[in-house]
């Protein structure tokens, strides 16, 4: 059998970089987009790479997509072995704290933080048929309190509610999965991509999708002796500037 990878979010950037470099290691890779159109064009892309990739219709914010995904793994698959919570959007990230409407909260929650809460609990049956499950949750180091308070970090000047915050939500729940679950195999990690020039940020980042991606792979593939509950990837300080190495974060 061979191992088998979801990805949410698979259709473009650092979903659908982690899904090409995943299939080129043989995997099998489930290719979660929300329109089927975009999915079915990644689905093409990697097959013509030589890859067993599968479109799974997936929004993550909608609750009968996740549960109709999950028992169409299971009939098709029967397992899952990885999991990669990449979908996320930036909403209003740049916006103020004063300026920031509960709604507009609200909208980046839903993908960021809740699709990820709907997702996993949907899949973790699966994983838990696999031998080495592994979860991989696209964090950020904008969600670091530790880096947004330091005035040496580049991430200090930023002030904004939505997707900061959505991601300490994330590597809270993150720490959380990697608790409960520490006494079966399945490892539970939050990933750093660094800023990677993707649609997200209108390709303003200083890093490719596919070095994000990297980030995604090595927490996707963690021997049995790995860590779990760990914030791990590019290490952006105002020192290291754009040549920074991976690493672990500080939460
Ligand atoms: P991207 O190019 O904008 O891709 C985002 C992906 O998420 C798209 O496939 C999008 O699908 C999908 N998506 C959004 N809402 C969804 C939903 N409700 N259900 C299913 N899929 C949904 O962004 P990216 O930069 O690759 O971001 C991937 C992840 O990395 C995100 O979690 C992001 O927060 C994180 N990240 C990115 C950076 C960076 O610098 N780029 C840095 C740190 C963390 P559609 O095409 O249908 O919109």
């Amino acid at each position: 059998m061979t191992t088998t990878a979801l990805i949410t979010g698979a259709n473009k950037g650092i979903g659908f970089a982690t899904a090409r470099l995943l299939g080129a290691r043989g995997w099998t890779v489930l290719v979660g987009a929300r329109d089927e159109g975009r999915g079915r064009d990644a689905e093409n892309d990697l097959i013509a790479r030589g890859t067993d990739a599968r479109y799974v219709r997936l929004d993550v914010t909608d609750e009968q997509s996740v549960a109709e995904a999950a028992r169409w793994i299971e009939t098709e698959i029967g397992r899952l072995d990885v999991l990669v919570n990449n979908a996320g959007i930036a909403g209003g990230w740049a916006g103020k704290p004063s300026e920031t409407s509960v709604a507009a909260l609200r909208t980046v929650y839903e993908t960021n933080v809740f699709g990820v809460v709907a997702v996993t609990n949907a899949m973790l049956p699966l994983l838990r048929r696999a031998p080495a499950g592994r979860i991989v949750n696209l964090s950020s180091e904008l969600g670091s309190i530790t880096e947004t308070m330091n005035p040496k970090s580049p991430m200090f000047a930023i002030a904004s509610l939505a997707y900061p915050s959505s991601k300490t939500a994330l590597n809270m729940i993150t720490a959380m999965y990697a608790k409960e679950l520490s006494d079966t195999p399945i490892k539970v990690n939050a990933a750093n991509p660094g800023y990677c020039a993707t649609d997200l940020n209108r390709n303003s980042g200083f890093r490719s999708a596919q070095e994000g991606a990297e980030v995604a792979v090595h927490l996707a593939t963690l021997p049995a002796d790995g860590p779990t509950g760990t914030f791990w990837g590019y290490i952006w300080t105002a020192d290291s500037g754009e040549g920074g190495g991976n690493g672990q974060i500080a939460w």
